[in-house]
């Protein structure tokens, strides 16, 4: 059976030895799961406890919210792609380091470049900063639509922020009406094509960028 490159991407990053998380006590790679062809993709940070076991980004209890999150805004995980900035977990689940972050980002930027996503949401600040390649803060540039090269970025808090501080639920579920108003505005029912993206795969088509936004990273 042949591959698809992006098969052949994670096939290439199984028993990666890049950097030393490798030895840091990880079990196994987490490259990313969901649907290959997604108009939407989601980034978070790095595999917890939970996504080290199972292989799979985003299945413990931050993993949940996120579910939730997504009905609410009218996602399923079967219609968005999931992976993260580093693809294995650091020990006891500390912040990724920078060499970490240099090590893994390649692999990140290949799969956005094969998955073609219209639309990528970032989950809290690694990832946020990652994308945007600047260090802004994410309370500053949440819940709005940043026009890069390839793609629309989407920044969001990250769910495990709400799942530590309770009071920032209430903002995160506001952040996802706001992201659920955005992709109704720019969903296109999809057309038939013969390479067709899953049916139920939304199609995303946005709108040119508002040059002012920019002014945000100051
Ligand atoms: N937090 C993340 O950033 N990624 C996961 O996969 C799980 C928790």
């Amino acid at each position: 059976m042949t591959l698809t490159p992006l098969q052949e991407l994670a096939n290439s990053l199984h028993d990666c030895q890049r950097c030393k998380l490798a030895k840091l006590g990880r079990s196994q790679v987490v490259f990313g799961v969901g649907n290959p062809h997604a108009s939407i993709m989601f980034v978070g940070e790095a595999p917890g406890f939970n996504e080290d076991q199972k292989g799979e980004p985003f299945v413990g209890a931050a993993g949940k919210l996120l579910n939730d999150l997504l009905a609410s805004a009218g996602l399923s995980r079967d219609q968005i792609y999931i992976a993260n900035v580093i693809k294995c977990r650091p020990p006891n689940n500390r912040d990724p380091e920078p060499d970490e972050v240099e090590t893994c980002k390649p692999f990140l930027l290949q799969q956005i470049q094969l998955i073609k996503p219209t639309l990528v949401c970032t989950l809290g600040n690694w990832a946020t900063q990652t994308l945007l390649e600047r260090k802004v803060g994410i309370t500053k540039v949440k819940a709005q639509a940043f026009h890069l090269k390839d793609f629309v970025l989407f920044p969001l808090l990250h769910p495990a922020a709400a799942l530590h501080q309770g009071n920032l639920l209430p903002t995160l579920k506001e952040d996802f009406k706001k992201l659920k108003e955005f992709l109704d505005k720019n969903t296109k029912p999809a057309e038939p094509t013969n390479s067709a993206p899953t049916p139920s795969a939304p199609v995303l088509k946005i709108d040119s960028p508002q040059p002012a936004q920019m002014d945000l990273f100051g």
